[in-house]
């Protein structure tokens, strides 16, 4: 719970605060941008809600706040914020909210499937959530990008007897995996669902193309709002940069419209604007 001791002196007055435990994983600003920005390596609040909506998203960053360091002056009902997870992205591709600190607030996502729904890489357990979850019909398979957005997988799978998927160079951080992916070669899962190897930022690192349409990219590949471009974070790229850019390039024959970070900000263009900008990325790399 956020503490009005610890409440960061660069917020504005007003109601939100953000509290000296932030842990900069960028998801308050995503969610709101209106509301939080950065400075000295921490979120505060630049401007209070002018609307209902801006106050909604605000809401939505105080739930999914890995480390509950949003706070509120007043005692504002948190229900609407929490009803809404998992939030709807595009078609039936949901964002799960509740980020958990032991992925460093990675975003996860839920894909709605008549075969089987997919859960990417994962948020925290909590009992509401996998309430939801289980009302849109549960989990059938748990794809993991890499060993560190790995968080509550095992909770998930004791509740739902879903298959956890990750490559097996990664798979020490889950223990016992159900389904691992070897090698460079692309994984085909289902029709619609094909993993592919992207060494780099860690060894075992994958991403998931849902539907020609869906690129989850884990903390592969993401948007940077202010250049206008898909960018790769060398700064935290743990295995080796090299390695990163070849798999960059291994994904420049696909097409989609959906960029879906673990980190970072989304993207959604025509699949003529991503493999534009797919292919900048690897030129600046
Ligand atoms: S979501 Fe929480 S931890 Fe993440 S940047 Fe915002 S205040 Fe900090």
């Amino acid at each position: 719970m956020a503490s009005l001791t610890k409440r960061r002196s660069e917020n504005v007055p007003g109601n939100f605060y953000v509290d000296s435990s932030c842990i900069d994983c960028e998801t308050c600003r995503i969610l709101a941008p209106e509301v939080f920005s950065e400075k000295g390596g921490a979120s505060y609040v630049r401007n209070q809600p002018s609307n209902s909506e801006e106050s909604f998203r605000a809401l939505q960053a105080l739930v999914s706040c890995p480390t509950t360091s949003i706070g509120t002056m007043e005692r504002d009902d948190l229900t609407s914020a929490k009803d809404s997870f998992p939030a709807r992205i595009h078609g039936n591709v949901y964002h799960c909210g509740y980020h958990s600190k032991s992925s460093f607030g990675a975003f996860s996502y839920l894909i709605l499937r008549p075969e089987g729904n997919v859960l990417v890489d994962s948020p925290r357990y909590v009992p509401s959530l996998a309430e939801k979850i289980r009302s849109l019909g549960g989990i059938r398979y748990h794809y993991l990008t890499h060993r560190d957005d790995v968080a509550d997988h095992g909770k998930f799978h004791e509740d739902f007897g879903c298959e956890r998927i990750i490559h097996e160079d990664d798979a020490d951080a889950v223990g016992n995996p159900e389904i691992t992916i070897a090698g460079r070669d692309p994984f085909r899962l289902a029709e619609d669902l094909t993993i592919f190897p992207t060494p780099g930022h860690t060894k075992g690192h994958t991403v998931l193309l849902y539907s020609n349409a869906f690129l989850f990219t884990g903390d592969h590949l993401a948007y940077d709002p202010v250049r206008k471009r898909l960018i790769a974070f060398r700064g935290v790229c743990w295995y080796s940069w090299e390695e990163q850019k070849s798999s960059m390039e291994s994904l420049a024959g696909l097409s989609f419209e959906w960029v879906l970070p673990g980190h970072g900000n989304p993207f959604h263009g025509t699949p003529e604007e991503t493999s534009h900008l797919l292919r900048k990325c690897i030129d600046w790399m």
